[in-house]
C-alpha cells in the first residue's frame, strides 16, 4: 500500500521536516521514489549555502554544496514544501545516496 498520501504518525513521513523527510523520501518504495523526475522542476535555493538550483527529482543535492534537499509526492508541486537534510548530511553523499546519484 502507498503511504505517500497519508501518515500515520503526525509530524513523521511525507509530512515531517528536515532529515526526517529527507530519509522518508530515500526510502520510500525502495528508493524509486528518490530517483523519479518531480511532475515539475521547482527552482529553490539551497538551504545550506544559499546557492539557487533547480530540483528535478525527488531527493537531490546542492550542485554548490553537496546539501540533501527532497521533497515528498503529496507536496511535491510545492517549492516551500522541500526539506533540506541539514549540513551534516552531507559529508558522505555517496554513502547516503550510492545508487541515486548514479542512475
Ligand atoms: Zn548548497
Amino acid at each position: 500500500m502507498c503511504e505517500c498520501g497519508s501518515s500515520r504518525t503526525p509530524g513523521a513521513g511525507p509530512f515531517a521536516s528536515g532529515r526526517e523527510l529527507v530519509e522518508f523520501v530515500l526510502n520510500a518504495h525502495g528508493g524509486s521514489v528518490a530517483r523519479s523526475a518531480l511532475p515539475g522542476a521547482l527552482e529553490h535555493i539551497c538551504q545550506g549555502c544559499g546557492t539557487p538550483f533547480t530540483l528535478e527529482r525527488f531527493v537531490q543535492s546542492c550542485p554548490a554544496c553537496g546539501g540533501v534537499h527532497a521533497v515528498s509526492p503529496p507536496r511535491a508541486t510545492d517549492p516551500a514544501a522541500i526539506q533540506f537534510a541539514g549540513a551534516d548530511f552531507i559529508a558522505s553523499p555517496a554513502e547516503f545516496m550510492g545508487d541515486y546519484w548514479l542512475g
